[in-house]
């Protein structure tokens, strides 16, 4: 170690650069311009395992290959020795999948999804995860994450809809900038710090059919009023880094679109840092979308349109070599590439081994990190703990016999009111699986497939959860699987009765598995899987002949059909993907231990074919009604209970008019009408009354949380910026348009639970 400190020290009075006291900027010109054609375009090269032999790998570190992805441990320390050996000594960027966690380091703190932790509408709870996350990467010797997600998630069936922050361009971009700053914190060169990537630019949820990177069939305005706004809120946020999308928009794949790559998220949005692309998307120019007849000619379209890091596919180097030779490409724009990929890797504290310590030392010497007591430490997994907590959405709350179905209390609770349950009926596919619960992004899943692993580590699930609990309240459990999430006829429905006969209570696990999500994990059919609906019916029908609760607790990573079990059901407790305390955290609300928090980021359809049913859509004429459906979701944006209710009051604004550049403040009242304390998310909605285009029929535009004890009335006041009522106008122009605004707050996003008042834009 001392030997490497010396020797890091000496070639610091060959390398100018590396000296810290020099501007940032001029650190980049100076090493810019030592370097020959090909280190520059090497520094564009990022690579991977899956593609390339270990030995080739080697040999593009020499090469002096900007990145690499998807390497851990010892190869990430050899491949960056080696790169730190080259003429230059830039060190190689690692990047990694830290989605919700470190998931792909088995004994690492796995988070909630995204969706779940959108849920809770806490942007607090994203900026730790995104701390914790920062600092279990960071001690594998890594520097990026290839997170937060930023595209929207309006159709369910697609696959990754998990990854998202849900529906609602707000939303998302608050959740989103959270995680931003806590991945990269205020000083993303400190040793706990990692650069974050905002994806996937732009619109890939909207992927036709659902079907994962196929083209999304949106408009430039639309690109600009309802997918741009949670990207600016990434930048704004100092996100270092922006991932291009797989998919086409108007004819053209992201990464080949130079209106959005450069003019409007270089230009326009001012990224200092560099876009990369996603997985082989310049292959793909040939391969898939025939863009380019040839790697030469899909690396040209990609430099140009302002790619900077080329993704996995490494026929880029040689052909940018070629093209430079034969000048077909501008050699200043490999140097903004170039200077963009420096810039970062001198930001994040690459180069200042000797002052910082980061990275080198770490990677080269693993016992430099104390990795092993930073992976799900007590510390990471108690914060895994809290954003578990809130994402977890109460839908249904039924009263029998006079008493509410949930919380509960075994017999020996004390302090607390609620059900008293002396024998407790778990059943469900999904009450004790580890895979259903932890979703997609994990050791399981990535970036190989290990669906035999095994958790180094504890953790909680459903049944695990209750029955802690349980036997700490002199509550008996009893078990039964009921059903198998995929073959209708693995079941023990019969015994799952039984069961239930016995018990004061149910709580039935169904949802979805981990195959059913995730990336090319697109889904035509959201129907539940296996006998999962004939099996909450048969539970259903013994729960009523017997007077006793059936709840059934959802695991999954996105909104499924959900209508059967739904009338099932007497309670409905949405858990998401919840990682690894997960189950302890449903059982805490269950028991009443912590209230239900979370309210839906997403809407639920009652049935696949009404897909999509976001919330904000725009009006039609004859109000989206169906012939055979419901044209209202299951479940709405917004919506969630408590285990208290909440009345609206009314809304008042610190002015009846606002005009550009201005804000003012809605100030909401409401009171707990219930008989316990609560937590009440407060949403606030624009509407315009008339404008020169058609408008969603809402929008939220901001929202903030309330504690309110039981009969007892509060006030929250939220800011609303001109910048809350503009909208996008034919040429792309943001405007504020004159006019009326119904400015609408309440409990969800349907029209009934909202009180208004009009504002007026002068
Ligand atoms: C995904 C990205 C991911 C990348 C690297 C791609 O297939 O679309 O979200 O970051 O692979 O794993």
């Amino acid at each position: 170690m001392k030997k490497l400190l010396k020797e890091l020290t000496m070639s610091f009075q060959q390398r100018p650069w590396l000296n810290a006291d020099i501007p940032l900027e001029e650190r980049v010109t100076l090493l810019l311009s030592e370097m020959t054609v090909e280190e520059k375009t090497a520094q564009m090269v990022q690579l991977s395992y899956s593609i390339i032999s270990p030995e080739e790998a080697d040999r593009w570190a020499r090469l002096g290959a900007g990145s690499f992805l998807h390497v851990l441990g010892d190869n990430a320390r050899r491949l960056q020795k080696l790169a730190t050996e080259t003429r230059l000594g830039i060190p190689v960027i690692f990047g990694i999948d830290a989605i919700h966690g470190h998931g792909i380091h088995n004994g690492a703190t796995v988070f909630p999804t995204q969706l779940a932790l959108a849920a809770s509408w806490n942007p607090e709870l994203a900026e730790r995860m995104g701390t914790v996350t920062a600092k279990e990467v960071a001690a594998e010797g890594l520097h990026w994450t290839f997170s937060p997600v930023f595209c929207l998630g309006r159709d369910p069936r697609w696959g990754r809809i998990d990854e998202t922050f849900g529906e609602d361009p707000y939303l998302a971009g608050k959740m989103g900038a959270a995680a931003v700053r806590g991945y990269q914190g205020s000083d993303v060169s400190d040793p706990e710090r990692i650069i974050a990537c905002a994806k996937h630019y732009i619109a890939y949820g909207e992927s036709t059919g659902g079907r994962d990177s196929y083209d999304a069939p949106v408009s430039m305005r639309s690109v600009r009023s309802t997918f741009l706004p949670p990207f600016a809120e990434a930048l704004k946020a100092g996100a270092l880094t922006v991932m291009a999308g797989y998919e086409p928009i108007d004819g053209l794949p992201c990464s080949a679109h130079t209106a959005l790559l450069r003019d409007i998220l270089k230009d326009e949005l001012g990224l200092k840092g560099f876009v990369v692309t996603d997985w082989m998307n310049l292959t793909s120019l040939v391969s898939r979308h025939r863009l380019a007849e040839n790697a030469e000619e899909a690396s040209r379209i990609a430099v140009e349109a302002g790619n900077d890091m080329i993704m996995t596919s490494p026929e880029f180097f040689q052909a940018t070599l070629n093209n430079l030779a034969a000048g077909k490409l501008d050699p200043a724009l490999i140097d903004d590439s170039v200077r963009r990929i420096l810039r970062v890797k001198f930001q994040a504290g690459l180069f200042d081994v000797a002052a910082k310590v980061k990275t080198l030392p770490i990677a080269l010497d693993p016992d430099a990190g104390n990795s092993e007591t930073v992976f799900g430490c007590p510390a990471h997994l108690e914060e895994s703990l809290a954003s578990a907590r809130e994402s977890m959405v109460l839908l249904k709350n039924n009263t029998i016999k006079g008493i509410e179905s949930l919380p509960v209390r075994g017999p020996l609770a004390t302090g607390r009111t609620g059900r008293v349950v002396r024998k407790i009926a778990v059943v469900g596919p999904n009450a004790d699986s580890v895979r259903a619960q932890f979703g997609d992004w994990t050791f399981f899943t990535h970036p190989v497939p290990h669906l035999d692993a095994v958790p180094t580590f504890r953790v909680t699930t459903m049944l695990d959860g209750i029955r802690d609990l349980a036997k700490q309240e002199g509550a008996e459990v009893l078990f039964d699987k009921g059903c198998d999430i995929f073959d209708p006829e693995k079941n023990s429905i019969k015994k799952a009765c039984a069961i239930a006969k016995k018990a004061d209570i149910v709580f039935l696990a169904v949802g979805d598995t981990l195959i059913q999500t995730g990336e090319a994990h697109d889904r035509a059919n959201l129907a539940l899987s296996g006998a999962q609906d004939a099996l909450a019916e048969a539970l259903a029908a013994v729960c009523r002949k017997k007077g006793i609760p059936l709840v059934s607790l959802w695991v999954n990573g996105k909104p499924l059909e959900f209508a059967r079990v739904a009338d099932s059901s007497d309670a409905i407790l949405e858990t998401f993907n919840s990682g690894t305390l997960g189950g302890k955290a449903a059982a805490e609300i269950l028991f009443g231990i912590t209230e239900p928090k979370g309210r839906l980021p997403i809407s639920f359809p009652r049935t696949t074919g009404q897909i999509p049913v976001y919330y904000n859509q725009l009006p039609g004429w004859h109000e989206g009604k169906y012939f055979d459906c419901d044209e209202t979701p299951l479940y709405a944006f917004g919506e969630g209970l408590s285990y208290t209710s909440f009345r609206y009051d009314s809304v008042s604004l610190s002015s009846e008019t606002i005009r550009e550049g201005e804000s003012i403040t809605a100030t909401v009242r409401l009171t707990n009408t219930g008989s316990r304390d609560g937590t009440e998310t407060v949403q606030l909605y624009v509407t315009d009354r008339i404008a020169s285009l058609v408008r969603p029929v809402r929008e939220l535009k901001g929202f903030a949380r309330a504690h309110v004890r039981a009969g007892e009335s509060a006030e929250v006041s939220i800011q609303l910026d001109w910048t809350a009522l503009t909208l996008v106008d034919q040429h792309g122009r943001t405007i504020l348009e004159p006019g009326e605004f119904d400015i609408q707050a309440g409990h969800d996003s349907r029209a009934k639970s909202l009180v208004s008042a009009v504002l007026k834009a002068v």
